[in-house]
């Protein structure tokens, strides 16, 4: 980690990378390297999409979007209508129905039996921070459902059918033209500019790097975003973003352009008018469609020479490793408030891990005193030191210590569960474990980060080593000195 940068900007490993042996790096654009205010852009999608079904006839105008009603990483469940958020092992942890939460009894009932497969069509994982404005519509349509105002005299529509219809709107509203002349309008008020992507690009340039870009969105809107941006900044570095990426591919429909062959448009003229392709790629020129097959004969690389950096677990980083095996850099802009709500919890998190060590402790002591009783009363086994007269009180004296600690316990253990966003908590976290999140990044992304420019510290030469894995039979660390008792809440 580069000195002087806060904690949550670090670029974290999952599996060592050299970067020295990368020879082309190719960026995702929306989220990657053009950064939104998640807050104006989801709106502004959100707004939209209401309206269509406001056009529907649906009462729905009153609906406004909450940027705090979802998380990414969370998964819908489109069969019951419910919003989850899944531990590493696809157990759910919470959940919403609509927009109220479930009880942890109503939470057990509806998943005692499920785990949350992403294979399977019934689950919906939100992949990038464009999904938020679909769950929170999503959730507050089924509040509506529930009270029977969606379609009251049409033929009954249920929990699938209304994502159906939430996920084809929000298609055709980052399809059509509106919400991009939106943001094209008035870039101020959605993009949020990052002068060190300049700098770090070039270095990578000046580095030996290839650099590509490969984004799904349309060539007129690219060019305004990158523009916008970043063009102010690479001016200021004697060069232009049109002259520093050797491949730049626009409408590349990811994931498919990882795993399939389409043919490559060029784009010949400023205003998006397409010619074929007829032989080879030309370095610098713009392509619309294609794939990546054929981006890494044209280069002359393959695997794991390339990185790609994204913000899509599914489309950027998912596929791309699985298919094509090529490095992989996820974005992941909340990394930094997750790391700064940890930082925060670190002092009670102390007091709550003294506090469990605690329980366990008296837990073990209480499950051996009960088999003691249970041996005597049952007159078999080595016979314990101890009579039932002493064994006893010491039952009922655990008991009512074990019953304190865990009044002490509860409000911590709530607070950790509401870090970063109360309803849902770290992004990472799902209990006491990793998120199903969690676990997606460390199995395909290489590496993560919270923005490009964080690669500006690590320099283009930085040999990237993972930490060691954990397992639970390893060795504990030393806990350190014992707890200040001032730190104890009671
Ligand atoms: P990228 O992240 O640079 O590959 O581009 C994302 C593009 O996909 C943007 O133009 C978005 O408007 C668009 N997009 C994001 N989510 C959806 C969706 O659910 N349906 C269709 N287009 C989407
Ligand atoms: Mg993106």
């Amino acid at each position: 980690m580069s000195e002087g940068l806060p904690e949550g900007r670090g670029v974290f490993c999952n599996r060592t990378l050299n970067l020295r042996a990368i020879k082309a790096i190719g960026y995702d654009m929306d989220y990657t390297l053009v950064d939104y205010h998640v807050e104006a852009w989801e709106q502004a999608a959100y707004e939209r999409v209401r309206d269509r079904f406001v056009h529907r006839g649906w009462p729905v105008a009153h609906l406004k979007f909450d940027p705090d009603m979802v998380i990414r990483g969370l998964v819908v469940d489109t069969q019951l209508g419910n919003l989850v958020k899944a531990n590493r092992f696809g157990f759910v942890k919470k959940a919403t129905h609509g927009t109220r939460e479930l009880t942890f009894e109503e939470g057990r009932t509806a998943y005692a039996r499920e785990i949350v497969d992403l294979s399977e069509k019934r689950w919906v994982f939100l992949n990038t921070l464009f999904s938020l404005s679909e769950a929170c519509l999503y959730v507050q349509l089924v509040d509506l459902l529930d009270e029977g105002k969606l379609e009251p005299d049409g033929p009954p529509i249920n929990y699938n059918d209304l994502y159906e219809l939430v996920r084809r709107a929000i298609d055709a509203t980052h399809m059509e033209g509106e919400l991009k002349a939106e943001i094209m309008a008035d870039p101020g008020k959605f993009v949020v500019r990052d002068e060190e992507i300049a700098l770090t690009l070039l270095d990578q340039k000046h580095a030996g790097k290839k650099l590509m870009l490969i984004t799904n969105s349309e060539w007129f809107y690219t060019s305004a975003m990158m523009n916008y941006a970043l063009e102010p900044y690479f001016a200021e570095l004697k060069t232009s973003w049109r002259q520093l990426f050797d491949v730049v591919v626009v409408g590349a429909r990811k994931p498919d352009f990882f795993k399939t062959r389409s043919p490559f448009f060029e784009v010949v003229t400023e205003d998006g008018l397409l010619r074929p392709v007829v032989t080879s790629l030309r370095p610098g020129a713009a392509y619309f469609g294609g794939s990546a097959g054929d981006v890494e004969k044209f280069l002359g690389l393959s695997g794991d020479e390339i990185l790609y950096v994204g913000d899509h677990m599914w489309g950027d980083v998912h596929v791309t490793k699985s298919v094509l095996r090529w490095r992989t850099a996820l974005i992941l802009r909340e990394l930094e408030q997750e790391v700064t709500a940890l930082a925060s919890f670190r002092d009670t998190e102390r007091v709550l891990g003294a506090l469990m060590a605690e329980k366990e402790l008296l837990e073990a002591e209480l499950s051996r005193t009960r088999l003691g009783l249970q041996r005597l009363a049952m007159g078999y086994g080595p016979k314990p030191a101890a009579t039932r007269e002493m064994l006893h009180p010491r039952v009922q004296s655990l008991r009512s210590r074990l019953l304190t600690l865990d009044a002490e316990i509860a409000p911590m253990a709530k607070a950790a569960g509401e870090l970063a966003n109360p309803r849902w908590g770290l992004l990472t976290r799902a209990g006491n474990d990793k998120s199903h999140l969690a676990r997606q990044v460390e199995r395909y992304a290489d590496l993560y980060t919270s923005r490009v420019s964080n690669f500006l510290h690590v320099t283009p030469f930085e040999y990237l080593r993972s930490p060691r894995g954990s397992l639970p039979h390893d060795p504990s660390t030393p806990s350190g000195p014992p707890l200040d008792p001032a730190l104890r809440t009671k």
